[in-house]
């Protein structure tokens, strides 16, 4: 039996939160961005100064904070973060709650719980192989490296931040490997899923795409 659940796996700055964001809408299901989950953890143990090397400290920080995504938007203890935790020292940070096993185990238990509750699209690196296997409907959203550092860059110099294209580049590679060759939850490519790649796309023609597949695979949206 399959779950009424979407996931977007794919690698940093594939495109995975706007198209997923957008596909939640026009699906009429709530969008969770798994990322945003860890990017929090990160920025709550900055903000408190703790050693985010300790493992058990995050992860004490992990199952004493309230996390919630609401409108598509990440709430850590009440407070809306969803923009803060984009900065780029919480992308540098962030590979520590993200390679700590059991930060892992506490936040894939809360995304379980949350996609058992209601219809979700859920994008992030493990979605459709360890949190959701049994979604009803999983994509693989990629682009090159290049592409991605771009459009990195783009967000960056939207939030008021600059950096230059070869640190972006080298910092997505980097993120790649990190988040391949972690022992739990790597990104990996689910077997069934369906791979869109996003170069030279249009968000519109990415979307669509997505759209089509998961209608026809989602059985309340059929009913
Ligand atoms: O997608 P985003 O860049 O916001 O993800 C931030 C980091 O969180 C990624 O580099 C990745 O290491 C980690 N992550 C993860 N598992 C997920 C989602 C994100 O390990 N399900």
């Amino acid at each position: 039996m399959s779950i009424d659940v979407v996931t977007v796996d794919g690698p940093a700055g594939a495109g995975k939160s706007v198209a997923t964001r957008a596909l939640a809408s026009r699906l009429g299901i709530e969008y969770l961005n798994t990322g945003a989950m860890y990017r929090a953890i990160a920025l709550k143990a900055l903000r408190l100064g703790l050693d985010l090397q300790n493992e058990e400290l995050l992860n004490k920080v992990a199952r004493e904070s309230t996390l919630e995504s609401r409108q598509g938007r990440t709430f850590l203890d009440g407070e809306d973060v969803t923009d803060a935790v984009r900065a780029q020292e919480i992308s540098r940070l962030v590979r520590y709650p993200a390679g700590a096993p059991s930060v892992r185990e506490t936040l894939v238990e809360l995304q379980r719980k949350i996609g058992l509750e209601r219809p979700i699209a859920t994008e992030g690196r493990d979605q459709g192989t360890v949190v959701f296997p049994d979604a009803a409907c999983k994509f693989y959203l990629t682009a090159s490296p290049e592409e991605r550092a771009r459009r990195r860059l783009g967000e960056l110099e939207r939030r008021g931040e600059s950096a230059p294209f070869e640190e972006v580049l080298a910092q997505i590679v980097e993120r790649d490997r990190g988040d391949s060759n972690r022992e739990i939850g790597p990104l990996r490519e689910p077997e069934d899923a369906i791979r869109v790649e996003s170069d030279g796309k249009s968000i519109e023609q990415v979307v669509g795409e997505m759209e089509r597949a998961a209608r026809e695979r989602l059985s309340f949206l059929r009913r």
